[in-house]
């Protein structure tokens, strides 16, 4: 749905150039929620402003719902982001309008009629649980219901991808947790691509299918969740389930992305008779799988053959750090 390649955004001020992008390749599947994680700097806003053409990339190729955004301009570009909604941090409300006519803006933009712009709002409002505030004015909103109205807003033109920078940033952890539960919802229910970027690990757990960690203009590491978490030397994994370092003595770092039939760590110790001793670590729920990182002691002689069958079994084991 998305196909970025070779994502380049250099910015030339007075005395320097700031390279806020360099080299970025980003695919994002039709109807898979895909988060972009990283620290304040990294250039994330940049990415997802160059998907959307906001801003024209120095370097690289934008594919976005099968139209090359990067070989458009003016009028046909406009046209093709139509296909493109999008979500802001600060919500970007017009404050003198109330929450019905923000959302009818973009639809007035379009130069689509009164009537059918009424039914639209109506529906819209409705999917985004505000049907009630329709003739509220943003002030009168708390951030969560501002959000929606900008939810509501970036869905108006009927896309098929929404970006979405930051969304839950200004947002409480209760609010956050049902805008990103409405983010799910409609990517299920309209089957709605959703390119998200965050600065929250929280956020990645709990709707990404895909990811990627983003660092100085570059992607360190991209892919579906589960598969990163399960692929030795995961820096994803180590971001969603940080261990604490350890010295314990035959330590070592266990990940596994399914639930298992039988209690394995049990089994171990029946079958090699080895001392299993949990030193650490965290089991939740990852894109629907319930995933587990532990820190494990793992003492006897038939040590090595114990490890090998938990590898065997699909689970990744690496040595604690
Ligand atoms: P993030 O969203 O991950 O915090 P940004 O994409 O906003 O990162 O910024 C990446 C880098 O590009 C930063 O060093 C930032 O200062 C710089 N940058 C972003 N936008 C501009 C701009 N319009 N002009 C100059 N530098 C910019
Ligand atoms: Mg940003």
């Amino acid at each position: 749905m998305i196909d970025a390649v070779g994502l380049r955004k250099v910015y030339r001020l007075k005395d320097r150039e700031v390279v806020a992008m360099d080299g970025v390749d980003l695919t994002v599947s039709p109807g898979e929620v895909f988060g972009v994680v990283g620290q304040s700097g990294a250039g994330k806003s940049t990415l997802l402003r160059c998907v959307n053409l906001l801003e024209r990339p120095t370097d690289g190729v934008v594919r976005v719902a099968g139209e090359e955004l990067t070989a458009l301009s003016g009028a046909r570009l406009r046209a093709a982001r139509r296909s493109i909604g999008m979500v802001h941090q600060h919500f970007a409300l017009l404050s003198s309008r109330t929450v019905a006519s923000n959302v009818a803006f973009p639809l007035e933009v379009a130069g689509v009629g009164r009537a059918e712009r009424g039914r639209r709002v109506g529906e819209l409002l409705e999917l985004v649980g505000l049907s009630d505030k329709a003739k509220a004015h943003p002030a009168q909103l708390s951030g969560g219901q501002k959000q929606r109205v900008g939810i509501a807003r970036a869905l108006a033109s009927r896309p098929k991808v929404l970006l979405s920078d930051e969304a839950t940033s200004a947002l409480d952890p209760e609010t956050t947790a049902s805008i990103l539960e409405l983010l799910r919802d409609l990517n299920r229910e309209l089957g709605l691509t959703v390119l998200l970027i965050t600065h929250e690990m929280d956020v990645i757990k709990r709707i990404c299918d895909s990811a990627a960690i983003m660092e100085r203009g570059v992607f360190r590491e991209s892919g579906r969740v589960l598969d990163l978490l399960g692929t030795p030397g995961s820096l994803l994994a180590r971001s969603l389930f940080p261990l604490p370092a350890t010295d314990v003595p035959d330590a070592v770092a266990i990940t596994y992305t399914r639930s298992y039939d039988e209690p394995l760590m049990s089994e171990l110790t029946r079958r090699f008779d080895v001392d299993v001793n949990v030193l650490g670590g965290a089991v939740e729920t990852v894109s629907g799988s319930s995933v587990g990182r532990l820190n494990v002691q793992v003492r006897g002689a038939n040590r090595e053959a114990a490890l090998g069958y938990l590898a065997e079994s699909g689970l990744l084991v690496e040595a604690a750090r």
